[in-house]
Formats: structure tokens, sequence, C-alpha cells
């Protein structure tokens, strides 16, 4: 990107421009590991004001890269490279229709409070990365975040609407997905523009509102926390308890796995001590208030895979429900913090983000851990969304030498986990810690499609610039 003289700090959006050393520090880090310090942060308050600063950086070929709640794990909301637009002050709900179930929100609301605001008129909004409490709506728009509970539910993209979005250019779009049940105008990609911006990034445009399908409140959940001394039988548990979705056996809203490593960090917080064996699967349903859970159902299911059935845990009202979410928070939390000790001597924590088709998890898990081994490489804290094929595994690389051999038997794992039909990034975005991972992925042809997007809506690649491109050379 050529870049022209910058904006004039002292122009026009002056009042929502800091070039102040301190509040450009405090935008610099993300949940990546690395800093980047910005040149300027904006703190826009409304959507006049976003249209305001991309005209005059469009004018003067300045960078913006957008940011809600910096839980990036990969760098994606941080940059040392123009304005860090922050959009954390744009948070209201604008509008609640309940009849429609439908929710209207600027993009800065913090994304546990809007579920709990909405959950207060009877409403869920149904999407739950685990990152709830620091995450705002726009950055887990523009992530198209998931969750645990994404195995029921799928993930943001499908809970979303409409969008309002401030291009490149500063020109304001509204976008509605179309009601349509039949159209064959166009190539498929161009029929739903909201497609475009969720999961972009913030390299597309800046989501500045965003219209929400709302579902109605669960009336009780309760939560299982289910030990096992042998973490195959916990792989073949999830697998079964996907074939018992099917059939209606059972109906599990998520299926996460902890390994040994990743229960050692959950048994040091607070109630941890109780989950027990050498893995773990917690599983949680939903169930009419007057009906309590079918445990016979689950008990059949662990019991047939030799889970520690004396030790299964249940978690029967919110609170311990939210006790349990928190204690899974924080092993990536726990990680991130490990990893950040590091940085001085060149060393950060990795998360692997790949998922497989689900039948698939306990041979590519096998897989990823022989490449670990090859390199010499302790194991990694295993935990995730095993219902969905997806887990993450977390190393601490000590120094710059160990981030490299990480990093290769990473690659190797991807390289393979693409052949079994899997992806290199499930939920946390590519961002620019794992752009050089998307050329495994996407073929040449669908690279140049997507370059094509970029093209037509940023020319100048001003929005956003190092996140998803830049390692495809
Ligand atoms: C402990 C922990 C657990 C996590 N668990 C999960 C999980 O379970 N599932 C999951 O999906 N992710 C998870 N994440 C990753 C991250 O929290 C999510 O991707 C989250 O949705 C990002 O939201 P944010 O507001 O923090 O976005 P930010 O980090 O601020 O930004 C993320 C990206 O969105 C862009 N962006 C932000 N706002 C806008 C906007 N208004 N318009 C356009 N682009 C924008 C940024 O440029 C950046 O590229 C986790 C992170 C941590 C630290």
């Amino acid at each position: 990107m050529e870049r022209r003289d910058p904006i004039p700090y002292h122009s026009v959006v002056t009042h929502t421009l800091s070039t102040d050393p301190a509040v450009r520090q405090a935008y610099a880090a993300d949940a990546s590991g690395l800093i980047l310090t910005p040149d300027a942060v904006a703190r826009p308050a409304s959507a006049a004001e976003v249209a305001d600063i991309m005209r005059e950086a469009a004018a003067s070929t300045t960078a913006v890269t957008a940011a809600g709640g910096q839980s990036s794990m990969t760098g994606g909301s941080i940059t040392d490279h123009g304005i860090l637009l922050s959009l954390r002050a744009m948070d209201r709900v604008l509008d609640l229709d309940p009849v429609a179930g439908r929710v209207r929100v600027e993009p800065g609301i913090g994304v546990a409070d809007l579920k709990r605001r909405l959950a207060a008129e009877g409403f869920l909004f149904a999407p739950d990365p685990t990152s709830e409490e620091e995450a705002a709506l726009g950055g887990s728009i523009a992530c198209n975040a998931s969750g645990a509970r994404s195995l029921r539910y799928g993930a943001t993209r499908r809970h979303v609407t409409g969008l309002t979005v401030v291009l490149a250019s500063g020109e304001t779009v509204e976008l509605r997905r179309p009601a349509l049940e039949k159209n064959t105008v166009g190539y498929a990609p161009v029929h739903d523009p909201v497609d475009w911006f969720i999961g972009s990034e913030g390299t597309l445009g800046i989501v500045v509102a965003a219209e929400l399908a709302l579902l109605p409140l669960p009336e009780r959940v309760t939560g299982l926390g289910i030990p096992f001394a042998d973490e195959a039988d916990a792989l073949r548990f999830v697998v079964a308890a996907r074939e018992g979705m099917r059939t209606g056996a059972v109906a599990p809203r998520c299926l996460e796995l902890l390994d040994a490593r990743a229960l050692e960090l959950v048994r040091a917080g607070e109630g941890g001590g109780q989950w027990l064996g050498q893995a773990f699967v917690y599983t949680e349903e939903e169930h009419p208030g007057d009906r309590d859970l079918d445990f016979d159902a689950w008990l059949a299911l662990a019991e047939a895979h030799h889970a520690q059935v004396d030790d299964i845990l249940v978690f029967d009202d919110d609170a311990k429900i939210r006790t349990a979410r928190l204690l899974r928070h924080d092993v990536p939390a726990t990680m991130a913090e490990r990893g950040n000790a590091f940085a001085p001597q060149g060393g950060r924590r990795v998360g692997t983000d790949w998922a497989v088709p689900y039948p698939r998890l306990a041979e590519a898990i096998g897989v990823a851990r022989d490449c670990i081994a090859r390199h010499g490489l302790p194991l990694p804290v295993m935990y995730g969304h095993a219902g969905n094929g997806h887990p993450h595994m977390d190393f601490v690389a000590h120094d710059a030498d160990e981030l490299h051999r990480v990093e290769t038997a990473i690659r190797e794992t991807l390289e393979r986990i693409i052949a079994m039909g899997g992806t290199v990034a499930a939920e946390h975005g590519i961002g620019k810690i794992k752009r050089q991972w998307l050329p495994l992925q996407l073929s040449p042809m669908q690279l140049t499609a997507q370059r094509a997007l970029k093209q037509a809506l940023d020319p100048d690649g001003i929005l956003a610039p190092g996140n998803v491109w830049g390692g495809e050379g």
C-alpha cells in the first residue's frame, strides 16, 4: 500500500483522535501476545463519526484498524500502522423488537453484557465465545466467533440478519439478508453481502450496527462433567453423543473436552478440584422447566464408554454453570499469561485452532501429537470444542528457537489436517499470526477471488493492513 500524508490529526476528527502516548499504549496489546503501538487512536461515539474518520483516512490513504474488546488471539485488533479505531464507546442497544425477536445494537457492546440484557427480556443471543466477558459484538461479528454452544446453535454468522457498515471510502451501506426463497441473479457469493463482512477481520469495512436474530431463553439447562481414565474413551464418547444427537437419545448443546494437562490447570482454580480423571467431557442440555434432565440416557452413554460414573458432576443451576464456564475459560487465559512471560526471550503462547470433521477427531489429535513429538516438544495443553471436531492445543514457546520448532510442528500438522478435510482456523480467524496458514487451505483460485473482493472494497488497502493478507507470498 502506498502511504500518503497521514490524517492531519488536528483536523475535523480531532475530538475523537488521540496521539497521547499513554492512550496509544493502552490499545497496543490483544490476547495474541504481540505488541503493536498505533500512530493514533480514534474513539468515535457514533456511526457518523466513523464515516468522517474513514472519509479522511481514504483521502490521505491512512490505515485504519478496527478494535472491539481486543481479545483477539491473532493480533487482529492491534496495529503499528495508522489509526486504531476503538468502537467500544458505541455500545448502545438501538432497538429491541420482541415480536420479531430481533435486536439492533452498536458494535461496542460487550457480548456477555448484551446477552444478560436480552436474558432479562426472555431472549437468548446464542453465540457464546469463551471470551464473551471480554469480547465486543463487532469484534465477534468480524471474527465470526463461535463457542461451546455452537454445537447446537452454530457460529455468530447464523444469528446476524443485517449490518450497517462503513466502507473504506467512508460510504455507509445498510445490508439485510434477502428474505427470498428463490434467486438466480448473479454468482452465489454476491447474493448476500452481509456474509462478506462476517469473519472479514476488519479488512472489508467497519461494522457500526448489527441486527441480530434472537431465540427464546431456554427454560432450564443442566450441565454434566464426565471424567474418564482414558482419553480415547472420552473421544469415543463424544462421537457417540453426536450420534445420540442424530437419533434423539441425547440433546447436548455443547461437548467440550479437556485433556489431562488442561485438567491440571482447572484443578488449580477455585472449585476445580472435583474435576477428576485423565480426560473430561463437559456437556449441557436444555430441558423444560417442569422436567429434570434425562440423566439415565447420559449415564448409559457414559457407562458404555467406561467413564468414571461415580465422579460425574452435575451443574444444575445458572450459578454452577457459570462457575464451570469460568474454570474452562481459565485454561486459555492461564496459557496466555504463561506465554506472555517469555516475550522478552522471543517466546509466546501458541494456540492452534484447527478443526476436522468430528468423526476424525481422535485420528487428528494423534497426527498432531506425532508431529509435536518429532520436534522434541512437550505435549501441549488440549481443550475445546470436541463435539465440533475442534480442539485447541496451547503451547508455551520459551524462546524464539522453540517458537520456530512449535510453528514447524504446527505447519506439518495443518498440512495433514487439510488433507483430512479440516480447516486451519475454525474460530479465532487469521489475523496477523496465522496468515501464513491461509494458502495451505485456500487454492490459488479461491485466493484470487478473495483478493478481488478485497481490492473492490478497499483498493488502497487501508483497512486492517496485515490482517488475513501478507502470508501468501
Ligand atoms: C481467553 C480467550 C478465550 C477465547 N475463546 C474464544 C471462543 O471460544 N470462540 C471464539 O470465536 N473466539 C475466542 N477467543 C478469541 C476472541 O475473543 C474472539 O474472536 C472475539 O470474538 C473477538 O472479539 P473482540 O471484540 O475482542 O474483537 P477484537 O479483538 O477487538 O477484534 C477482532 C477482529 O475484529 C475486527 N473488528 C473489531 N471490531 C470491528 C468492527 N466493529 N468492525 C469491523 N471489524 C472489527 C478487528 O480489526 C480484529 O480483526 C478467545 C479469546 C480469549 C482471550
